[in-house]
């Protein structure tokens, strides 16, 4: 039997509701989450990063992720136009408290976060889809008045509840961020992905064993993520001009797309795709306010970032352990909640802009020899691989321990574009059409 009037409802069972409803649960209040989908079901995102560990293990399943993950000790960096690579692995972050992550097939990590939420208390539904959900007239909070929120089964049936407080985690839907507010779309990623799991790729061996490879292309960047079995995630994502092309089906345009990376084509020699071909519009997005009277969107739903760090799970789960400390917080006392909400949108605001600040330089032919080649001068390829390993948030100016180093980084960057720009400085070796070079499509 449904509590009708419960303190919060989730919507959405991905990580970061689930993560939401959990702590919720522990904390002592009652909550109901709604997933629309079934668990389990397909989803991207399957590469985690260190710091995504502290949360699996508040949560009580590190040893059910530990079993069903590939452990992933770094991350390789390859460039299509210099052929060199680039590893960076975890152990050289600046913090050593985690120095491995997995990876893992999303339809068993998210039915397991999803059933250790039912474990720990919350209320589970799936295939239930939030339909509606309607605000009393404002200062509702104090009038003792609650929000009215309907869901639909999917044999049709309809349920009402009426929480005290909602939080939103349905993810690329953004389900309240498409009723109550803007999003501000990235007009630096305007992206679009395809991906699938292939069978007899050529798996990295040897130190490099577990690493998640990231390949830059001419017009965008491919993923190639190990997982359980002979399994291989890969996925391109890439901008307007790398789509503008597209003939035949799916299957043809995402072939198209590796064999057109030497480096990629080189590793599927022999190997086939198995299961569907998935399509996702990529671009980056932040609701312009995430939070209001009564409630709170934490994860994709509030905000998405271009994977190419993998920092998307992590932040969901952050968003979700810090959401649900906010919503506690608001159920004990709306005023002090209401400032907790704020500072958990803005926390998360900044780990995106922070990792984005390095991502949507990428394409820069002096940012890629700088990243390509790191020294480690003032640390500073210490505190990149700090970032990547997911060490992201931290108040106004991040981890304290990579302050210097990605400062001394950004300040690097900027003096060698201006001498670039000039035709001064050292030679960079992204910034010329190397041996490997993909010749642009013709028009
Ligand atoms: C191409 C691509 C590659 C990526 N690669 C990585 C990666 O390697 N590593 C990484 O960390 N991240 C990656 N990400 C990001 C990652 O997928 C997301 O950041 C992460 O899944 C966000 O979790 P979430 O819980 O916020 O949302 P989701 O995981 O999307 O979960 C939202 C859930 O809400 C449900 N839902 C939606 N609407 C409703 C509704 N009205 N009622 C009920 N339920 C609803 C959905 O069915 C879904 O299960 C990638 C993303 C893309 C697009």
């Amino acid at each position: 039997m449904t509590n009708p009037t419960p303190d919060v409802v989730v919507i959405g069972g991905g990580p970061s509701g689930s993560t939401a409803a959990s702590f919720l649960a522990k904390a002592g209040r009652s909550v109901v989450l709604f997933e629309k989908e079934a668990h389990p079901r397909f989803h991207i995102g399957e590469s985690l990063l260190p710091r995504n560990l502290d949360i699996l293990e508040r949560l009580g399943v590190l040893d059910t992720v530990r079993g069903i993950g590939v452990h992933k000790p770094g991350a390789e960096f390859v460039s299509d136009r210099t052929g060199r690579s680039c590893a960076f692995p975890f152990r050289h972050a600046l913090n050593q408290a985690r120095t491995h992550a997995w990876q893992v097939r999303r339809s068993e990590f998210d039915e397991a976060l999803f059933r250790n939420a039912a474990r720990l208390g919350a209320e589970t539904h799936e295939e239930t889809r939030v339909a509606e959900i309607r605000f009393p007239a404002e200062g509702f909070a104090r009038r003792g008045e609650r929000p009215e929120v309907v869901a639909k089964t999917k044999d049709g049936g309809e349920i009402t509840l009426r929480p005290r407080f909602v939080l939103d985690a349905s993810g690329r839907d953004t389900f309240l961020a498409n009723k109550v507010t803007t999003k501000n779309s990235n007009k630096y990623n305007n992206t679009a992905a395809m991906y699938a799991h292939w069978r007899g790729v050529e798996r990295r061996e040897g130190e490099l064993d577990g690493y998640i490879s990231i390949h830059l292309a001419e017009d965008g960047w491919f993923w190639l993520i190990p997982l359980p079995g002979d399994v291989m995630s890969i996925g391109f994502v890439g901008n307007q001009s790398a789509w503008k092309h597209r003939k035949g089906s799916a299957r043809d345009t995402f072939l198209d797309r590796v064999a057109s990376s030497p480096s990629v084509s080189a590793r599927v020699r022999g190997a086939e795709i198995v299961g569907e071909i998935y399509s996702t519009a990529n671009y980056s997005y932040r609701a312009a306010s995430g939070t209001g009277e009564g409630y709170l969107m934490i994860g994709d739903a509030f905000g998405f970032v271009d994977p190419m760090f993998s920092t998307g799970v992590l932040m969901a789960m952050t968003a979700g352990e810090l959401g649900a400390k906010a919503a506690d917080g608001w159920l004990d006392d709306p005023v002090r909640g209401e400032a907790m909400c704020r500072a958990t949108n803005l926390e998360l605001a900044r780990a995106m802009d922070r990792i984005g600040w390095l991502i949507y330089r990428i394409n820069d032919p002096v940012m890629r020899s700088l990243f390509m080649a790191p020294k480690n001068t003032l640390w500073m390829r210490d505190g990149i691989i700090n970032m990547l390993a997911g060490n992201l948030a931290g108040g106004r100016f991040g981890d304290p321990r990579a302050i210097l180093p990605i400062l001394s980084f950004k300040a690097v960057y900027h003096v060698l574009s201006w001498m670039h720009r000039r035709g001064w400085g050292p030679d960079m070796p992204e910034s010329r059409p190397g041996p490997m070079a993909v010749p642009a499509p013709a028009e």
